[in-house]
């Protein structure tokens, strides 16, 4: 299945599931309720990994996110990549709302991975309020990056 949610410089792109007019959510209100704007039914957060392909995006959603961001590096290239996968789908299905969760390929943003020293993959990192909290490298089981958001949301809130 090919993603419905995009990326522009203001907010994640939904289309909503009941008239499938394209809404934004802006990245400072992702934890929020919201209603598309034409047919007033609430609108799904976003449940699926979203791709990034601009670091510039990267940097903004890091920046500004609302909601903790879990961020999967990877390259098409690497098997437990391809392992860690569906977990990290199964992740961002069960944090809809609470957490937004976006994959980074190393081979397309180098410059990501060496601005964050990312230097094997998979690694997951958690950002909250602007800042990397957590980050563990290898691939594990949705539990275990479940966990992984739940410590960085504590040391975000201890802040
Ligand atoms: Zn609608």
């Amino acid at each position: 299945m090919s993603s419905t949610v995009e990326l522009d410089d203001r907010g994640v792109i939904v289309a909503c599931g009941s008239c499938g007019k394209k809404n934004r959510l802006a990245y400072e209100r992702l934890g929020e309720a919201v209603q598309c704007g034409q047919c007033k039914q609430p609108l799904q957060a976003p449940g699926e990994p979203i791709e990034v392909h601009r670091s510039a995006d990267f940097d903004r959603i890091v920046a500004k996110s609302s909601v903790p961001v879990l961020v999967d590096y990877w390259a098409p290239w690497c098997g437990p990549c391809r392992m860690v996968a569906p977990e990290v789908k199964k992740v961002a299905a069960r944090q809809a709302g609470q957490a937004l969760v976006v994959k980074v390929n190393t081979d397309e943003l180098s410059d990501v991975g060496q601005r964050f020293g990312i230097r094997s993959i998979p690694t997951l990192a958690v950002f909250g309020g602007g800042k990397e909290i957590a980050r563990e490298s290898g691939a594990r089981p949705a539990e275990a990056i479940e966990q992984l958001i739940a410590r960085a949301r504590v040391a975000s809130q201890a802040r």
